[in-house]
């Protein structure tokens, strides 16, 4: 299918056309004759590389062009940047790409200027909650990696967000993107949309086995692909490449590490002589680490001066980036061509260390597999160095099939390898065949919604509430059958969500979150909800989101057995309604505001215990992440709650052993805050809590956007003091710097480390720094801070004086 016979605007074939895209690969006409330019919902299962993204463009495009606007959704925030860069390339055609990945709370209306805008899945079920305004003009939703409904925590939230926004523009046009599943078809048919399959791949993939020393393809598979490419191949001096196939069976040179033979350096340093770069699969954080150290002498003593010299400053540049000693490591490693990838890593880290084996300059990554799900980042040969994961109930478990898939999926970059290979290495001869079987002759799992538990449904019952999209109990359920969950359950779903639905719907009365009230005719039997917390008012009249719940399809009246008969208005209250925009679990609004209130009504005062009580708190929600208690924990976590027990609002009976077992859990990841708000090193923290700095940024943002919520939650109750108290947490999870440092902090451009110089040489506030001359400023914090500085708290300086300034020893500010 030729792209100049496209229907979509000259413009955009010439966009197209001139960076080399001339026609579309099969799935992709496939996709084209399922309607994807006629506003139809289409449904793509095609693999990895074989050009989903372009699909999703051109439909987004042929979208705008009509008017319309396209809201991109995707699973993981690193995946958000890597396509908001690419559309911000339609900047050339005239559109506009806006990104929000960012605050869950906010509404962001300004993003609705956008033509295209990139977001997650929890974002868009935030902006939906904040009933933002845009979100009623999209005309075509994308939804990326949608196989991860299948996903136990984010998958619920997917199927929500579709089924909202379904509802809220019924007209609108979907776009699913997914790796091949076996039911994608059922998929398609939940979301109305043609199904386009395919096996098809841009590059010839082998799937093999490596066993003692030989390396053997499956020809069963390679027959199954279909490679147009080859002969489109090109050296580097232009002329046309010599199609090459994998071999079929290899004898790989042996390395040995020590005395033993290392099958997978063997594989990269085969890989790397024929000018390749290969990925590998490790089972945790640790095998990644540890394989990257080992490869790296082997790898070093393959590079050439000229790309030594090159990965020398690369690895300056992590080194600069952090101190920890994480980093040192990581920086050693890309010195000599290899790094690890996961999910401790830095945002800066990953970015680095992703760019630079896109261009060719790190050879090898051996990663977990946080690398396989989604980003865009193919080599030669992959391999998967251990199929089997620890698993915290059944211990060392096979991977999926879908994992294995996706992992080889990588394999072999278009247009630039001939070919590509996945390598699973079989450790005993008995495995080849079971390895083959089991991975290679087979297809992927199919796809489950993970909606059906009360814990994933309390939050969506609430917020389906407050917005407007359900007004009673029979709406409500109505509104799930329009679920993933209901499609795939048929008429079994009715029944487990009517209970699941009436025990959200017991936990969101008894805590004062939402009421029920009895239809005109029953008015007088209301029963208002006990409330024994907060004075909570009721919205003047139920809130019908972006206005639209009377288009609603009318319910029909049904005899029902629920104490919530359908005569009754289900009517969500102010805190409802707040906890729902706050973006947290009912769950956890009710354990903070409990124990505030225990302080309220108690002996022990709450401005006492803090910080470590109120982070323990902040622990106890269920939207927090905890870390997992190790062995060698027991002895000190035990220790520090005996010697702080004053500070914790309750500590569990110890003989109730796995709640006391979690209690630790909590207090362990407590401590680790505390350090961080204590100004504790981030080399010490990661050291003593065996995390990457990744990890730390992930705990503290989420403690921090709990404290917010929790001080939001007791300004609401006119418990101003809390308020205050959880606010300051809040500036200090941000920042990781302790109290006295916190008005310095809320300069804009000040971290943890500057501000701490600032105050010990005296600058302890903003007017401290207003009395300050620039020059002593400038020496502590270096000059470019302390412009951003002064910028901040008012003063301002002409360019004229400010160079003045920079070269006399003394000076103050207008
Ligand atoms: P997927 O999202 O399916 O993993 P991508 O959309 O990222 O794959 O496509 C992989 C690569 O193939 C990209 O570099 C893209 O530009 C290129 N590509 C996509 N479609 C075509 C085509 N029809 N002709 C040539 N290259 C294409």
């Amino acid at each position: 299918f030729p792209v100049e016979a496209l229907s979509v605007p000259q413009p955009i074939r010439d966009f197209y056309l001139n960076s080399g895209i001339r026609s579309l690969y099969p799935p992709q006409s496939q996709a084209i004759s399922a309607g994807l330019l006629d506003n139809k919902n289409v449904m793509i299962s095609i693999p990895t590389a074989s050009g989903k993204t372009l699909l999703a463009e051109l439909a987004m495009l042929k979208s705008i062009e009509s008017g319309g606007k396209a809201l991109y959704i995707v699973p993981l925030r690193a995946l958000a940047s890597e396509k908001f860069r690419r559309f911000t390339e339609f900047r050339a055609l005239g559109y506009e790409t806006g990104i929000s990945t960012g605050d869950l709370d906010l509404k962001d209306e300004y993003l609705g200027t956008n033509d295209i805008i990139v977001a997650t899945s929890e974002k868009v079920d935030s902006l939906i909650r904040n009933e933002t305004r845009w979100l009623s003009d999209i005309s075509v939703v994308i939804l990326d990696e949608v196989h991860l409904i299948d996903s136990p925590d984010r998958g619920p939230t997917l199927e929500i967000v579709i089924t909202k926004l379904r509802r809220l523009n019924p007209k609108m046009q979907i776009i699913a993107l997914s790796a091949t599943i076996q039911n994608s078809k059922e998929v398609a048919q939940w979301l109305n949309a043609s199904h386009v399959v395919s096996n098809w791949r841009p590059t010839k993939l082998y799937e093999g086995i490596y066993y003692d020393g030989v390396y053997c393809a499956d020809v069963q598979t390679t027959g199954k692909s279909n490679n147009s490419e080859g002969s489109k191949l090109k050296n580097k001096d232009g002329t046309d490449a010599q199609t090459k196939t994998s071999p079929l069976e290899k004898k790989i040179i042996p390395v040995f590490i020590g005395r033993e033979i290392d099958a997978a350096v063997s594989l990269v340093k085969d890989t790397l002589v024929d000018g390749g770069q290969c990925l590998v699969f490790e089972s945790s954080r640790k095998n990644a680490v540890g394989f990257a150290k080992k490869a790296a002498p082997i790898i070093s003593s393959l590079l050439t001066p000229l790309e030594k010299e090159e990965l020398a400053r690369i690895a300056f540049d992590i080194a600069e980036g952090s101190d920890t000693e994480a980093a040192a490591v990581l920086a050693s490693c890309v010195r000599s061509g290899v790094s690890f990838h996961h999910a401790g890593l830095s945002a800066e880290q990953r970015e680095i260390v992703e760019q630079s084996f896109l261009a060719g300059k790190i050879k090898m990554i051996s990663s977990t597999p946080t690398l396989a799900a989604g980003l865009n980042l193919p080599a030669r040969r992959v391999i998967i160095r251990s199929w089997k994961r620890y698993d915290a109930n059944s211990g060392m478990q096979p991977i999926p099939v879908m994992e294995y898939k996706q992992m080889a999926g990588r394999a072999g970059r278009p247009h630039l390898d001939p070919y590509g290979e996945a390598v699973l290495i079989a450790a005993k001869e008995k495995d080849v065949e079971l390895l083959t079987e089991k991975y290679i002759h087979s297809s992927p799992e199919s796809i489950e919604s993970k909606l059906g538990a009360e814990n994933m449904l309390r939050t969506h019952v609430l917020s389906t509430l407050t917005n407007g999209f359900a007004r009673n109990r029979e709406q409500l359920i109505d509104f799930f059958k329009g679920t993933f969950f209901a499609h795939q359950h048929g008429l079994l779903s009715t029944i487990s969500l009517t209970t699941v639905v009436d025990k959200c719907l017991d936990f969101l009365i008894e805590n004062d979150m939402c009421r029920e009230q009895k239809s005109e005719a029953n008015k007088s039997e209301t029963q208002k909800p006990e409330t024994n917390k907060t004075e909570v008012k009721t919205p003047e009249k139920s809130k019908s989101a972006f206005q639209t719940a009377d288009k609603l399809d009318p319910i029909e009246k049904k005899n029902s057995n629920s104490v919530y008969g359908n005569d009754s208005v289900l009517i969500p209250t102010t805190l409802g309604s707040t906890v729902s925009k706050l973006y947290i679990d009912p769950l956890s609004a009710s354990v903070i505001l409990e124990d505030v209130l225990k302080f309220k009504s108690g002996t022990k005062n709450l401005l006492e215990i803090s910080p470590l009580g109120l982070l323990h708190l902040i622990c106890k929600t269920t939207d927090m992440k905890l870390l997992y208690m190790k062995s060698g924990d027991y002895p000190w976590v035990s220790e520090f709650i005996a010697d702080n027990a004053e500070r914790f609002i309750s500590i569990p009976d110890p003989v109730r052993v796995s709640e006391y077992e979690w209690f630790m859990g909590e207090v362990k990841t407590a401590v680790l805050l505390y350090r961080w708000i204590s100004e504790v090193s981030e080399n010490d923290i990661s050291k003593e809590f065996d995390i990457g700095e990744g990890d730390l940024r992930n705990f503290s943002e989420i403690a921090c956007w709990l404290s917010n919520a929790a001080s939001r939650l007791c300004r609401l109750c006119g418990f101003s003091e809390e308020s205050a108290l959880f606010s300051d947490l809040e500036l200090r999870l941000q920042y990781g710097a302790s109290v006295d440092l916190l008005s310095l902090l809320k300069i804009r451009g000040i971290g943890r480390v500057r501000a701490r110089k600032l105050y010990a040489a005296g600058f302890k506030s903003k007017d401290a720094l207003k009395k300050s001359d620039y020059i002593t400023v400038s020496g502590l914090v270096g000059p470019k801070i302390a412009e951003k500085i002064y910028r901040d708290i008012g003063l301002t300086m002409d360019a004229e004086e400010l160079s003045r300034l920079k070269n006399t020893k003394t000076g103050h500010p207008k």
